[in-house]
């Protein structure tokens, strides 16, 4: 991977500025860089201490939904393998990996993902697992939902509204119905109900605006999903589309994304920086290559803008105080109240 890379000095270090990907990734080209701004704040993103990896299980999912990062969908064939596996699972027990976040894709249709759950478990790892509802119907996932509960996995599910028409024009015709009789299904084995079976709902906007407040958003969702449809959950999770592959693509083409940009950079939030994700966990793809964060992974800038790198080359002592390659998209997350995958950042 070619990647050109800005450099500045900062406290006598040199340190990765805003990183251009390859041509083929889509991130905006117009406005302030992310550096810039932060260097305006006097402020620095670096890398804590992990104590969770962010693991993209593969590219392959049931839906091909329109604001995609991953571009994922049912013909991709990019998926991680079982001795790649093993690999993290030795690297996570000797660095005392406490948390992993599963993802994809649809990481379930990956046909190790029990395997690797139950091998993390034994570990002590905590699992959130990304599960976009509508594979629990996906053939040979019939005993899913129950296997999940038994194992207590924290459920993070994605419906984008509460309405069909919405939810459906986003991620496909019959997504809603689908999504509502699986919410339904975990309710009915404990999920959102009792206190170790964590069901948290993902609310992404729609188009190109902000997220409204989580807080009142997610009284809007059990008030419609409780009357409507009799479902409970445990939080809500609000999220701000980041404008990289498939949804800048759509901006582009839509003539939006200048607008788009500017109404992230207009509303950066510098209390947001300190809890970026990217500062408390690292993420792999599906051959165990490392990034700062999902977003760099579709974007192909390798953790800290550096070489390419496995996760099993590098050990967690090198990753603290390490420099977060940024790029314009990364306004996405310090907009408004911040975005993260556990939802917003500050009040
Ligand atoms: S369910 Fe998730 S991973 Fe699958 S296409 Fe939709 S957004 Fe992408
Ligand atoms: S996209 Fe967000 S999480 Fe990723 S490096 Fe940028 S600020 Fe951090």
């Amino acid at each position: 991977m070619n990647q050109i890379q800005e450099i500045s000095i900062q406290n006598g270090q040199f340190v990765p500025n805003d990183v251009a990907p390859q041509t083929a990734n889509a991130v905006p080209e117009c406005g302030p860089h992310f550096h810039e701004v932060l260097n305006s704040h006097a402020l620095e993103l670096k890398h804590a201490r992990p104590n969770e990896l962010q693991i993209n299980l593969g590219k392959l999912c049931n839906l091909a939904c329109h604001h995609c990062h991953v571009d994922a969908g049912p013909k991709r064939t990019e998926i991680m393998t079982w001795p790649v596996m093993q690999k993290i699972l030795a690297w996570a027990e000797h660095a005392g990996i406490e948390k992993a976040d599963l993802t994809g894709g649809a990481p379930e249709l990956n046909p190790h993902f029990r395997e690797f759950c139950d091998a993390l478990i034994k570990l002590g790892i905590e699992i959130t697992s990304r599960c976009n509802i509508t594979v629990l119907y996906e053939p040979g996932q019939e005993d899913l939902a129950q296997w999940y509960a038994d194992r207590k996995i924290r459920l993070v599910c994605s419906l984008p509204c509460y309405t069909e028409d919405n939810v459906d024009a986003q991620r496909g015709k019959g997504v809603f119905d689908k999504s509502i009789s699986g919410l339904q299904w975990l309710n009915e084995l404990g999920y959102g109900k009792d206190s170790e079976l964590s069901l948290d709902l993902v609310y992404n906007p729609g188009g190109a605006f902000l997220p409204p407040p989580q807080e009142s958003l997610e009284q809007d969702y059990r008030d419609m999903l409780g009357e409507n449809f009799g479902i409970v959950f445990s939080s809500l999770l609000a999220i701000t589309n980041i404008p990289v592959n498939r949804f800048a693509h759509a901006l582009k083409r839509d003539g939006e994304i200048e607008g788009y940009q500017h109404l992230l950079v207009s509303n950066f939030n510098a209390s947001t920086v300190d809890n970026l994700m990217c500062r408390h966990l690292i993420n792999l793809d599906w051959e165990g290559r490392v990034f700062d964060c999902d977003f760099n992974q579709m974007l192909e800038i390798p953790l800290s803008g550096g070489e390419e790198r496995y996760l099993w080359d590098i050990g967690i002592d090198d990753i603290e105080g390490q420099a977060i390659a940024t790029n314009r998209h990364c306004f996405g997350c310090t907009a408004g109240a911040g975005s993260s995958c556990g939802g917003v950042l500050a009040d």
